[in-house]
């Protein structure tokens, strides 16, 4: 047989069984129709997807198949979502059309594939990718399942981004940083979340991954061990319960370790919970709590509690659903050991999030949660003055981050976004109290009023009629309730003001027997508003000299402003440039880039050798950044557009600046000397500067150091860290 007809036969076969794997998954009740539909939209698929592949060479349609099966298994969507998900990229890339499966399937999946088409991100146009992300947030109002499947997508695509090139890996990882896992927080899909951040990681920073999951692996045997010599002693008391259990411990994600070591500045081996102990119930909804609360108090009897790290989150729930017994207690050999304690229902939500959240919907007594937080997300929709970006800022203060409680006088509760102050407290009271609040007092004390909220505290308002709010206010808050409130009081107090200025001018160009609209907008111009309203403002507030318009002269009936004084007033900024000979050679997209006038980015300092990209500033010029700088996710997925590829071009000997944080035992001058020794002498670097601080016989040290490339700084940390007494460096990002 020739080869192409095997191939061929083999695929089929691949397909097959993608599908029957497909098909197993799927845990949600189906009528026939259901089961149909799913048949149709696959055979469908198939047909339209017969000429495609993916970047892997593989056939196309194993995409859909695959991203259709993670909603049934790992989100745990119905039928409708997974015929979605099997047509998601149908209407965008082939023959198939909207009306036709309209036609097929009806209105509610032809709605949700119309969703998901015009969500399709291209990585390559060089529109602005917040556009994007406001589309697929605005899809959550109308229905959440668009968002979910899109994750699903996304999930896929990451699972299998190594086919892609460098570039292109990093501009997708950056945008799932910022938006998707995030969104999977919130909307309570942990596994996914975890997932998201791993596989970012991966792509982001690939030797710092590496090296923690080799880490995990060497030591899991002696981890599984220390699990069970933390379970055993709480068996017998778990059985007398006489209830249904389950116990067993995880590792946290590489992600989440990770972000300790940087946080924290401490090695691997230096982190003991490197997993939680996860005790689940089985019980009926009327005994979860209770039954919660006897096996917290049987961890507890055994192993010693950390009395500040207990979340009771079966009480409050947190706004995405989620809810569970957290605790830390002090296991064998003294380490830390997180716990957390939850019934089956309680489980499937945090696993689950959103889609099991509704399945127990008629069972939750408590305020639906995600309909509070679903309304706050319209409430940020209906601002739409705001530009893309913009938007998507606010989303992310608003509703993605964790939240504080805080309660009023009367013991209400109120919840905010971490980050959120006594004047947003105010805001959230009502409107009328925000604008009239003079002074606010936490826990009975006088707080300024951008004092920032904590769990617990009681905020108490105080108002008075004669109170407005000012410009400055915008600095006092965080929530976009609050931030939209003042703006539009500040713009009502312009136009009110601004009406005496009007008045003011028009005396003035009555003065001057000019007319008034025939005027007015060329004078706004000339100093510099944007509008008429603004100069109105400023007249008023004296910012505007109006005995100057005498100076211009008039030609019918209008002023003639003089374009050389305006051209005059323009300075010309003080170029700064790097020596020519000491610039690093870099190619920008391939090509070499002397072309382009580069420079280094101070806030991640490059060195060569680092990943590097480049990013077009609208009027910086282009500056070089590290691929972990922490701007660059930033940069990446809001300016993907503006990212370019870059690499270090040659070996020619450029000076770089590197900032290295030391840290050890101060055992009197002796430390600053070796230090300082071993790096001019014996590795014979230049220090640009160092300063050290002591403290109780502890100290930091911040130097500044020239090297040549990567190879020389890590040499440098690496000799640093040999020193007696110096217990870490690290690279300050
Ligand atoms: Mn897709």
């Amino acid at each position: 047989m020739p080869e192409v007809l095997v191939s061929e036969i083999e695929e089929r076969r691949l397909i097959q069984r993608a599908y029957r794997k497909l098909l197993r998954s799927i845990k949600t009740d189906m009528d026939d129709t259901d089961r149909r539909n799913i048949r149709m939209a696959y055979e469908i698929a198939v047909d339209a997807h017969s000429k495609q592949r993916r970047k892997s060479g593989e056939p196309y349609i194993l995409h859909p198949i695959e991203v259709a099966r993670i909603c049934a298994e790992e989100i745990g969507l119905g039928p409708t979502a997974i015929v979605a998900a099997l047509l998601h990229d149908t209407v965008e890339d082939t023959l198939v059309t909207l009306p036709e499966i309209r036609e097929k399937f009806g209105e509610k999946i032809a709605n949700l594939v119309d969703g998901l088409t015009k969500l399709k991100s291209d990585y390559n146009r060089t529109s602005a990718q917040a556009e994007n992300f406001k589309k697929v947030l605005s899809t959550l109002i109308y229905d959440v399942r668009v968002v979910l499947i899109k994750m699903a997508d996304r999930l896929h695509n990451m699972r299998t981004l190594g086919a892609m090139p460098r570039h292109k890996q990093m501009r997708i990882a950056a945008e799932t940083s910022y938006i998707y896992a995030p969104l999977a927080h919130r909307l309570g899909l942990y596994n996914l979340k975890t997932e998201f951040q791993d596989l970012c990681m991966k792509v982001m920073e690939r030797e710092q991954y590496d090296e923690i999951a080799q880490k995990l692996k060497t030591t899991r045997t002696e981890r599984n061990q220390y699990i069970e010599e933390f379970i055993d002693p709480l068996r017998d008391q778990l059985d007398s319960l006489g209830i249904k259990y389950r116990i067993h411990g995880r590792p946290k994600s590489i992600s989440s370790i990770y972000n300790k070591v940087r946080k924290k500045k401490v090695p691997f081996e230096e982190i003991y919970d490197l997993f939680a102990v996860r005790i689940i119930v089985d019980v009926a909804k009327r005994q979860e709590k209770p039954i919660c609360w006897q096996v917290y108090s049987i961890v507890t009897d055994v192993h010693t509690p950390i009395p500040e790290r207990l979340k009771d989150w079966i009480t409050t729930p947190k706004s995405n659903g989620y809810e569970s017994l957290h605790t830390t207690v002090i296991g064998p050999k003294g380490r830390y050991v997180e716990v957390q304690i939850r019934s089956e229902r309680m489980d499937e939500i945090a696993e689950r999030g959103f889609a099991a959240h509704w399945k127990y919907k008629d069972v939750s007594p408590q305020q639906d949660t995600y309909e509070t937080w679903l309304d706050s997300v319209r409430e940020i929709m209906e601002d739409r003055e705001k530009d893309a970006f913009e938007f998507v800022s606010d989303f992310k203060t608003n509703l993605f981050s964790e939240e504080v409680f805080v309660y009023t006088p009367k013991g209400d509760m109120k919840i905010l976004p971490k980050g959120a102050t006594a004047l947003d407290f105010a805001f959230s009271i009502h409107t009328d109290v925000g604008y009239h609040c003079t002074a606010v007092k936490v826990n009975n004390k006088l707080v300024p009023m951008g004092y920032k909220l904590e769990n617990g505290d009681q905020v108490t308002v105080t108002t008075s009629k004669n109170q407005r709010p000012s410009e400055n206010w915008l600095k006092l808050v965080v929530t976009s309730r609050a931030k939209s409130k003042i703006k539009s009081a500040i713009k009502e107090e312009i136009r009110d003001l601004g009406s005496l200025g009007k008045e003011t001018l028009t005396r003035k160009l009555k003065q001057l027997k000019l007319d008034f609209e025939a005027n007015v907008d060329a004078i706004a111009k000339h100093f510099g508003f944007k509008n008429r309203q603004e100069l109105f403002f400023a007249i008023y507030n004296e910012r505007v000299n109006l005995t100057d318009l005498r100076n211009y002269s008039i030609e019918n009936g209008k002023l003639i402003f003089n374009e050389t004084s305006l051209r005059t007033k323009v300075i010309p900024a003080p170029r700064k440039t790097r020596k020519k000979e000491s610039k690093p050679l870099i190619t920008i997209n391939g090509e070499p880039g002397d072309q382009y006038n580069y420079i280094l980015a101070t806030c991640c300092q490059p060195v060569q050798g680092d990943d590097i990209f480049a990013f077009v500033g609208s009027n910086t010029g282009i500056k070089i950044h590290r691929i972990n700088c922490p701007n660059a996710e930033h940069l990446m997925s809001n300016y993907g557009y503006r990212t370019l590829k870059a690499e270090w071009s040659s070996d020619v000997a450029s000076d770089f600046i590197v900032d290295l944080l030391i840290s050890g035992i101060d055992d009197g001058p002796g430390v600053i000397e070796r230090v300082t020794s071993e790096i001019s002498s014996n590795l014979g670097l230049n220090i640009r500067s160092f300063s050290i601080e002591g403290n109780e016989g502890y100290f930091e040290g911040k130097m500044s150091l020239i090297v040549s490339n990567t190879n020389q700084m890590n040499q440098a940390i690496n000799a640093l860290k040999s020193l007696d007494g110096v217990s870490s460096v690290t690279r300050t990002e």
